[in-house]
């Protein structure tokens, strides 16, 4: 069980803790999760200020955390980081943030680069308020500004072949199978604690995925709801995500928030306080950075 003074710290400093314990074989009964003891809360704190987690606890998990521990184990939180955009909701496409004139962005997709490499605890719905309403509001004008914008020949072809060939396939794989691995093997090389050895495994392993996805097919081959359909090609973007996770993951070589890695333990601004923009290329993922506009605060250092 965790002792209660490790509850201060923030969420990045808890997850590596427990996750530290689980990975060196100190899980309860050596399973993959430990035991948060909420009980000292007491009845009218847990039913005012944690209504929805503890009602989970019981509808979920069948634990009834007034009285009894509740098994927890890190998972993913938020995606810090995102599709670039200025602070009007723009899409950013490039190092000096030329903006893709009527392609916006809002909400936890977005990186308005209010967060750094930690967003801190609410700040992620005061980001989708802000710049939620500047977007929508600029999108309004830029409409009422702009005529539409001529499309090439048959626009829609490339989405009605990737789900023709989705719904032909012969293919054997599953797409539930493949994003199962695809979690356990992130999760283990590439979540809260990171290394080169690690990530260089990872990024060979979604060669591999990314071979069985070509064999996935859907058992569903219907044209209407068809949430099977969906499915496979959420694992698509989840595989397209992954690659960027990993190759900016390996490519920064320092620690910094949310990002930790084991090899190097330090944050590094003399070579680091930049930001990481990936692009898509038949090469694979291709890195280039952003430098970091400093204005009133100064970085420093976190301590605790
Ligand atoms: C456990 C947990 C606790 C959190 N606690 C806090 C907190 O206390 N304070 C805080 O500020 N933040 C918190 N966050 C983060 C915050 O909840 C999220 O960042 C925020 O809800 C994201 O909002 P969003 O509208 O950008 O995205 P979402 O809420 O993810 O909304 C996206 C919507 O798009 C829909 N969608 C997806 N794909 C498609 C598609 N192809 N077509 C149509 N619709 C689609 C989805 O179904 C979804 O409804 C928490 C997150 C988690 C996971």
């Amino acid at each position: 069980m965790l002792p209660r003074c490790l509850t201060s710290p923030p969420r990045d400093m808890v997850s590596r803790a427990i996750y530290r314990e689980i990975r060196e074989g100190r899980g309860i009964g050596g399973k993959n999760y430990v035991h948060l003891d909420m009980t000292h809360l007491g009845k009218d704190v847990l039913d005012k200020k944690l209504p929805d987690i503890t009602e989970f606890v019981r509808t979920y998990m069948g634990v009834e955390p007034l009285t009894q521990p509740v098994p927890i184990q890190p998972t993913a939180h938020y995606a810090m980081g995102g599709i670039p955009t200025d602070v009007d909701g723009r899409v950013v496409i490039d190092e000096k943030n030329t903006p893709m004139p009527g392609l916006y962005a809002a909400g936890e997709a977005a990186c308005v680069s209010v967060h750094g490499a930690n967003r801190l605890g609410t700040n992620s719905l005061v980001d989708i308020l802000v710049f939620g309403r500047r977007g929508g509001r600029h999108a309004a004008k830029f409409i009422q500004e702009n005529d539409w914008a001529p499309l090439p020949a048959k626009p829609e072809e490339p989405a009605r072949a990737m789900v023709s060939q989705v719904l032909n396939s012969t293919g054997k794989e599953r797409a539930a199978d493949i994003r199962d691995n695809l979690q356990d093997e992130m999760m283990d090389k590439a979540s809260v604690f990171r290394d080169a050895a690690g990530l260089t495994a990872m990024r060979e392993k979604l060669r591999k995925l990314r071979d069985r996805y070509r064999q996935v097919k859907a058992e569903d081959r219907g044209l209407r709801y068809n949430t099977e359909l969906l499915e496979v090609i959420e694992l698509g973007c989840m595989l397209d995500l992954a690659d960027v996770l990993v190759e900016s993951a390996l490519a920064r070589q320092e620690s910094r928030g949310g990002h930790s890695r084991e090899d190097f333990p330090k944050r590094d601004d003399a070579n680091w306080l930049k930001h990481t923009l990936a692009y898509q290329s038949p090469k694979g993922v291709e890195l280039k950075f952003k430098p970091v506009v400093i204005t009133k605060f100064q970085p420093m250092e976190r301590k605790y």
